[in-house]
C-alpha cells in the first residue's frame, strides 16, 4: 500500500447523467464555479471540469463530466462513461417523466461500466417545491430500491449542491482505498 507516500494523487472520473434540461450543466458549474445559468444553452458544454478536495490529508482531484447535450439525441457514447467511478443521476423533481427514466439511465450505466461505480440520484430543481411533481418520498423509495444515495438539490439557490458531489468523491475514495 502507497496511500502514503508523498504527492500521492487520487483522480477520479464521475459523470453526470439524465433527461435533457433537468440541470445537469448548472449543477457541474454550481459545484466547480459557483455560477447558474438560467438560459443556459445545450449548444454550450465543456467536455468536464476537475475540482479538488481534501480526504484524509490527501488531495483527491474529481473529473466530473458533462454531456453537453448529447442526451438529446440518446447518444451518449461509451467513451462517456469508460473509467467513470462515480455517477450522478439527474432528474427534475418538476417534470415526472424525467424521474420515470431514471431506471433507463441505470440500466445504461451499468451496461457501461466495469468496475463499482458510486451513485447518486438528485432531485433537482427543489426550489420549485410549488409545482413539484415528484415527492421526496418517492425519490427516497427508488434511492433505497436501487442502492443509490439521494439527494434533492437546486443548482439555481445552491442547495445541497457541494453536499452531493462531496459524498460521491468520499465513497469513491472509501471504495479504492
Ligand atoms: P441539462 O440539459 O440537464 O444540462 O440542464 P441545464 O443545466 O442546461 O438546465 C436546463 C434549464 O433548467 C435551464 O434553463 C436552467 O436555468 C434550469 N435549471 C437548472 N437547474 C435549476 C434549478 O436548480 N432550479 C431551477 N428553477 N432551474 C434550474
Ligand atoms: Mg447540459
Amino acid at each position: 500500500d502507497s496511500s502514503d507516500e508523498e504527492g500521492e494523487e487520487y483522480l477520479f472520473k464521475v459523470v453526470i447523467i439524465g433527461d435533457s434540461a433537468v440541470g445537469k450543466s448548472n449543477l457541474l458549474s454550481r459545484y466547480a464555479r459557483n455560477e447558474f445559468n438560467l438560459h443556459s444553452k445545450a449548444t454550450i458544454g465543456v467536455e468536464f471540469q476537475t475540482q479538488s478536495m481534501e480526504i484524509e490529508g490527501k488531495e483527491v482531484k474529481a473529473q466530473i463530466w458533462d454531456t453537453a447535450g448529447q442526451e438529446r439525441f440518446r447518444a451518449v457514447t461509451s467513451a462517456y462513461y469508460r473509467g467513470a467511478v462515480g455517477a450522478l443521476i439527474v432528474y427534475d423533481i418538476s417534470r415526472r417523466t424525467t424521474f420515470d427514466s431514471v431506471t433507463r439511465w441505470l440500466q445504461e450505466l451499468d451496461t457501461h461500466s466495469e468496475t463499482t461505480v458510486a451513485r447518486m440520484l438528485i432531485g433537482n430543481k427543489s426550489d420549485l417545491d410549488n409545482i413539484r411533481d415528484v415527492s421526496v418520498e418517492e425519490g427516497v423509495k427508488l434511492a433505497e430500491e436501487q442502492g443509490l444515495f439521494f439527494m434533492e438539490t437546486s443548482a439555481l439557490d445552491a442547495t445541497n449542491v457541494q453536499k452531493a458531489f462531496e459524498i460521491v468523491i468520499r465513497e469513491i475514495y472509501s471504495n479504492v482505498s
